[in-house]
């Protein structure tokens, strides 16, 4: 399994650095993520360092996605929150600041509990050919 010795998730993992450990198996780690946007927010990431969804193969992100429910639900058993947004960060525009693939489950309260995805309101001023033509595009990369 690839791990990169400067990479701060990397050394998580290692135990070199200190984490609030969630859930741990052969391939994945979950902790909480120290800034904590919401109380119980959660990182999971996959045990071998991959930069960004980008340079995730399908069974790192099968492992990965798989412990995924079973987390959301024990955050939701802890603390009964009545969402959780899951994000992940890919390059630095995007907000990435650690470059080893992670996933956010990010508990919600109500409106104001600290999380605010600036998407949420958004222009609808594409038409359907314009999302023809974009859909178009990304399916002829796949
Ligand atoms: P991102 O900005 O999407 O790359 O997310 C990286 C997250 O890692 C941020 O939310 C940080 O608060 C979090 N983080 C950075 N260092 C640590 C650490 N030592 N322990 C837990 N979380 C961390
Ligand atoms: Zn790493």
């Amino acid at each position: 399994m690839s791990t990169d010795k400067d990479c701060i998730f990397c050394q998580i993992i290692a135990g070199d650095i200190p984490s609030a450990k969630v859930y741990e198996d052969a391939d994945v780690y979950a902790f909480l993520d120290i800034s904590q946007v919401t109380k119980g927010h959660t990182l999971v990431i996959p045990k071998a360092h991959v930069k960004d969804i980008y340079q995730t193969n399908e069974e790192i992100a099968s492992q990965l996605f798989a412990r995924v429910p079973k987390i959301s639900t024990a955050i939701e058993k802890s603390f009964k929150p009545k969402g959780i947004n899951i994000l992940s960060n890919t390059g630095e525009l995007a907000g990435q600041s650690v470059f080893h693939l992670h996933l956010h489950l990010i508990p919600r309260y109500d409106q104001t509990d600290g999380f605010n995805p600036t998407w949420i309101t958004h222009p609808d001023d594409y038409s359907a050919n314009d999302l023809a033509e974009i859909a178009n595009s990304i399916s002829q990369n796949i």
